[in-house]
């Protein structure tokens, strides 16, 4: 089996993509290599910070590297939080806070098509300094007009996705790991890993 390394220290996400990874593929964890998670995420789009986790672990390994970077968009706030999802629109704010934050900044638009919004990801791979190819993983939805629900992270409980008829946070994790951006990022990159690592 062929050994990836994913270049996160966030334990969620190695439990999360390891199943999606199996059986060609096995994923290990930073802390498996000693690695620090101590990359820093400052592009301006989601694919310049992938790559740049990818290719900054794989000069640090000869394993090839898998990495991501994801978010939220939201239309009606041109795109925010986009790749400052981790952030906005404080650093050390709780999310329930960032979530009433993003109603609030929401509350005069009511109709369903003024709240569209998707979340997106996009996986990386890298190998000793090299960028060896890039997939996206996006699903539609909206802002709620209030938070339901509480499974999930982050967001999960203002985004409703339409095919579920609920929020995220109201989805079983099983649920949602199976049509999340991640996961579908992932599984395009998983069904192209073989041509981008050249075996
Ligand atoms: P990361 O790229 O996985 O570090 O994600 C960046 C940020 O995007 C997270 O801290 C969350 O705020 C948000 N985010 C990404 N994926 C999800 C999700 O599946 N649910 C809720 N929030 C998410």
């Amino acid at each position: 089996m062929v050994e990836l390394l994913l270049a996160s220290g966030n334990p969620n996400k190695i439990i999360e993509l390891r199943p999606v990874f199996l059986p060609d593929f096995q994923l290990c964890s930073l802390a498996e290599h000693a690695l620090k998670d101590d990359h820093t995420e400052d592009g301006a789009t989601f694919h310049e910070n992938s790559a740049s986790k990818a290719l900054y672990y794989s000069r640090l390994t000869d394993l090839p590297v898998v990495a991501d970077d994801s978010g939220l968009i939201i239309d009606a706030l041109n795109g925010l939080p986009g790749v400052r999802s981790a952030r906005y629109p404080g650093a050390d704010m709780p999310y329930p806070d960032r979530c009433r934050h993003i109603l609030n900044q929401m509350r005069e638009k009511t109709a369903d098509h003024q709240r569209s919004a998707r979340f997106i990801c996009v996986a990386s791979v890298a190998r000793n300094g090299k960028l060896l190819g890039q997939t996206e993983g996006i699903v539609e939805g909206r802002i709620s007009l209030s938070p339901q629900g509480e499974q999930g992270f982050g967001y999960d409980p203002i985004f409703f996705h339409p095919p579920s008829g609920c929020t995220f946070a109201q989805l079983s994790l099983e649920e949602k790991n199976r049509l999340s951006h991640r996961f579908r990022a992932f599984s395009a990159l998983i069904s192209q890993l073989d041509s981008f690592l050249n075996r």
